[in-house]
């Protein structure tokens, strides 16, 4: 089988791939292993994540599908003791803050209908497994071997390969991109269910999202998804966990009581209404993420820590901006270079260091975080946790700022990305 594009994995990065592809006329495979729908977490979307599900025009399929509206994001410090709120804002052409919202998803849901929608602008789907790379003699991507449904073995051969495979890092795994790094939240556990009977805001922030506080790096979030259910989820450093010595189902009730009165106030009493899955070492980082015949998008190259909701966003806007950068390489692009892709590089990855970056002066220096949101920066923060991290071509100052709390230098010319003052280590 042959095809311009070939995509592993089908779900949120794959699929924005594949219609941002199919928009600028270039024909595309999805490979994905799993059947649809499927459980997946990361269900809250930046305010950047709802404006490229608009971009894809699919704003009226969400409201139809009822996804719940989110408008921002209330953070509670230790203790109940204090909050603050992040409202959801665009900024117009001119630069004006305006009120704007985005979306809850149920992750099953949203993608199987991401999935049908590129199926139905034309994108095809192959059911199966991708497990080997086909590659050109000179370390160029010219393909995926595919272990079908069936069991039967299948060659997809294509210009480029797009690694949409989230936390599976198919090609890094398969030593096609540089080396794997763990990051800085490496030894965290996520463990996390649904509730029913949680008890939300009257009006329109009813369907926000809530994170709560309890001491660096051992949080909880609360997210609705729908008129009944609320996703819930505690995150501690994984020694933690284990000192505990309960089940998960075990440790998650007992913190969602123990964690901050303003949970344990919203969830009186603990009805589970999903299994108790949990999610480990999800923080990492891939160098070299593209090169000859082949791009790794979002997930697939580097996660930092779910606390501000950037998966879904910076997986759709880096499938865009792949998708530009696949039809420059299509026609010719950059080819007598050594890497056709280092200019995606270097956005992507100035990118993510911004959001990296602003996790962790999150972690670090919580109540300056706050005194920024609150007074000194707070439109830039706005800025910030909605996603205009992309193409800036000056740090904003609460970025320099965090950057300077943090004794950070991203002052890098050469588009590789040094998380300086981070704990990174070479993967053993
Ligand atoms: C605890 C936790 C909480 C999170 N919360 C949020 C949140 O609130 N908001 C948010 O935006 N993000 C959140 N995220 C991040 C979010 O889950 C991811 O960023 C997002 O799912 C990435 O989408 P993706 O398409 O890249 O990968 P995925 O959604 O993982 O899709 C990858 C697909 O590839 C398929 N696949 C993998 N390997 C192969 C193969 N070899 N062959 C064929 N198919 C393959 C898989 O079956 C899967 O369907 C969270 C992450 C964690 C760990």
């Amino acid at each position: 089988m042959k095809t311009q594009v070939a995509i592993v994995g089908g779900g949120p990065g794959g699929t924005a791939s594949a219609m941002f592809l199919r928009e600028l006329g270039i024909q595309s495979v999805i490979i994905e292993k799993e059947t649809f729908p499927r459980y997946r977490i990361g269900e809250s979307m930046t305010g950047e994540c709802g404006a490229i599900v608009r971009e894809l025009g699919l704003e009226d399929r969400m409201l139809k599908d009822k996804h719940p509206i989110k408008r921002g994001l209330t953070v509670y410090g230790a203790g109940a003791k204090n909050s603050w709120f992040v409202p959801v804002m665009a900024r117009t052409e001119d630069g004006k803050l305006v009120e704007e919202f985005t979306w809850q998803v149920r992750r099953s849901k949203f993608d199987q209908m991401l999935l049908e929608e590129a199926i139905a602008r034309g994108a095809e789907l192959v059911q199966g497994q991708a497990t080997e790379v086909l590659t050109n003699g000179n370390g160029g991507v010219r393909g995926v071997r595919v272990r079908m449904a069936d069991g039967g073995m299948q060659d997809i051969k294509a210009e480029v390969v797009l690694d949409c495979s989230g936390m599976a890092t198919f090609l890094a795994n398969h030593g096609v991109t540089g080396p794997k790094y763990r990051g800085n939240y490496d030894r965290q556990i996520a463990i996390f269910s649904q509730v029913v009977g949680a008890i939300r805001d009257e009006g329109p922030h009813r369907d926000d999202t809530l994170i709560l506080y309890r001491r660096k790096n051992h949080w909880s979030w609360f997210i609705p998804l729908d008129e009944e259910v609320v996703s819930v989820g505690v995150v501690v450093p994984a020694a933690y966990f284990a000192e505990k010595k309960e089940s998960k189902r075990d440790f998650l009730v007992r913190e969602l009581h123990d964690l901050n009165p303003e949970l344990k106030r919203r969830i009186p009493e603990v009805k589970l209404v999903e299994e108790v899955r949990s999610v480990v070492n999800y923080s990492y980082q891939v160098r070299q993420f593209a090169g000859p015949g082949f791009i790794c998008i979002g997930d697939a190259h580097r996660f930092v820590d779910p606390v501000f909701s950037f998966g879904l966003y910076v997986t759709m806007k880096e499938a865009q901006f792949a998708a530009q950068a696949v039809k420059d390489y299509l026609e010719g692009g950059n080819r007598d270079q050594p890497n056709p892709f280092a200019q995606h590089i270097k956005l992507v990855e100035d990118g993510y260091d911004a959001v990296e970056d602003v996790v962790d002066a999150f972690w670090e220096h919580p109540l300056a975080f706050a005194a920024f949101t609150h007074v000194r920066y707070r439109d830039e923060v706005i800025d910030m946790l909605s996603g205009r991290v992309y193409g800036m071509d000056e740090p904003p100052r609460v970025l320099k700022a965090m950057r300077k709390l943090l004794k950070r230098d991203r002052s890098m010319d050469d588009g590789i990305s040094r998380p300086l003052g981070s704990s990174y280590t070479p993967a053993a």
